[in-house]
């Protein structure tokens, strides 16, 4: 499914005006309020459902909005300069939107795609548990299949949306990968599991560092009975199709970095021209020019590693996986910083929570852990770097 230049750069701007005006009256506002109280704010996400923000990258005729990835990722910038969180999970439904459209049958899209491109139902991603979370294949969460049915045991850990979602993209093995260990990529299947299924069950809200206005939970599945035609995609798929969706799912989470930072950067712009010490702005010190322009400096590198990556993605490219990931390290790790040290140019303000800097640094580390860490980027890179001769096209360093 390539999708490149879908829209012209009128459309484009007013797409991204229309994202970034919800941004500024649907998110900014709440945002600290959200995340003091960990609301969950399933009417803004309905609204942003009426954007076409529900199924950004689902197919036009499947009711999405049939963006590029190059689009998508200019649309999560803006709706994270409103709130990290709140995009953050908007990122992660369209991923779960996403795998139901590229993967599903008929069945599968005309349940599901309605409620979810309209936002009035969510998605969760389940592939984490407590004894896999980097290592992600050898997850032990079994699918046994009885008679037209298959019956679901195990433990999903961390997962975004757990308790508010109407649907569970599940990873669970079906079998193994015939290698004698039990385990393996290759035994794993996909499963959508709808919320009420009997024997579903959740943890306690997790009490987290950011990322407060959005649920992060155990799900846990004590015998849950779905039955066949609930299977995502061929048995033993699973875990590549939990693995494609994550080239998109890391250029978004990434594009959230851009957003928080950039909001950031402008609020610690602002700072260093109003606040007075010495006896002059603090904008006057060159020490603090240097790091505003550093900082915008090293936010737009990441804004171009993160357009590579989605142009990757948009055009195929067989290094797609490759640029995904370095962008989604340098970006998360970029967003992180300068968040970090917009905080630092307010002194003690930035400490306070009033000034909504800490909750972006603090939304932001996440960043940097989930959707792959990126010491598994590093590793996703340097293993292609490092691949035997006859590889020439993916690893050339241009
Ligand atoms: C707030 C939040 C929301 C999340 N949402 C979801 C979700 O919706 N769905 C979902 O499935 N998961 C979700 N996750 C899980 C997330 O993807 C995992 O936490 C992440 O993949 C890391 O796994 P882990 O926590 O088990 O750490 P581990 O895998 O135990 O890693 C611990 C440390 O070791 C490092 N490490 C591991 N292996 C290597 C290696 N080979 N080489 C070098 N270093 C290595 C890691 O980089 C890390 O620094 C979420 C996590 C958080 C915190």
């Amino acid at each position: 499914m390539t999708m490149i230049s879908l829209t012209s750069a009128e459309e484009r701007d007013a797409i991204l005006a229309a994202v970034r005006d919800y941004a500024m009256t649907e998110l900014a506002p709440f945002a600290i309020e959200r995340d003091e109280a960990h609301l969950f704010p399933r009417d803004a996400l309905g609204r942003a459902g009426d954007l076409g923000l529900g199924g950004i990258s689902v197919r036009e005729e499947h009711g999405g909005t049939g963006l590029s990835r190059t689009d998508t990722v200019a649309i999560f910038e803006e709706l994270a300069t409103g709130d990290p969180t709140i995009a953050a999970y908007i990122s992660i439904h369209n991923m779960v939107a996403w795998m139901i459209d590229t993967y599903g049958d008929d069945a599968q899209r005309d349940e599901w795609l309605p409620r979810l491109t309209a936002m009035t139902e969510f998605g969760s991603y389940c592939l984490t548990e407590p004894g896999a979370g980097s290592d992600a294949a050898s997850l032990t969460t079994r699918a046994v299949r009885d008679g037209d049915d298959f019956v679901l045991t195990g433990v999903k850990q961390f997962i975004s949306g757990a308790g508010e979602a109407g649907v569970y993209v599940v990873m669970a093995r079906t079998g193994d990968d015939g290698s004698g260990t039990g385990g393996g990529a290759r035994g794993i299947s996909a499963f959508l599991v709808p919320a009420g299924a009997e024997g579903l069950g959740f943890g306690a809200v997790e009490k987290k560092m950011g990322w407060r206005a959005q649920p992060t939970r155990q799900v846990v599945f004590d015998r849950v009975r779905v039955p066949a035609t609930a299977m995502l995609g061929d048995e033993g798929r699973g875990f590549a199709i939990a693995m494609s969706a994550l080239n998109g799912g890391r250029l978004n989470i990434a594009a959230c970095s851009l957003g928080g930072a950039r909001w950031a950067l402008d609020r610690a712009v602002d700072h260093v021209q109003d606040r007075v010490a010495f006896g002059e702005p603090l904008a006057e010190k060159q020490s603090i020019l240097f790091t505003i322009a550093d900082m915008r400096t090293e936010l737009q590198a990441a804004r171009l590693m993160v357009r590579d990556g989605a142009q990757a993605v948009d055009e195929q490219a067989p290094d797609a996986t490759m640029r995904c990931a370095m962008a989604k390290r340098f970006a998360t790790d970029a967003g992180f910083d300068i968040a970090n040290r917009a905080l630092q140019l307010h002194g003690g303000y930035g400490y306070l929570q009033d000034y909504g800097i800490e909750k972006v640094v603090r939304d932001l580390r996440v960043h940097q852990i989930l959707e792959g860490t990126n010491e598994i980027m590093r590793l996703i890179v340097g293993r292609e770097m490092l691949r035997p001769a006859g590889s020439e096209t993916m690893r050339r360093a241009s």
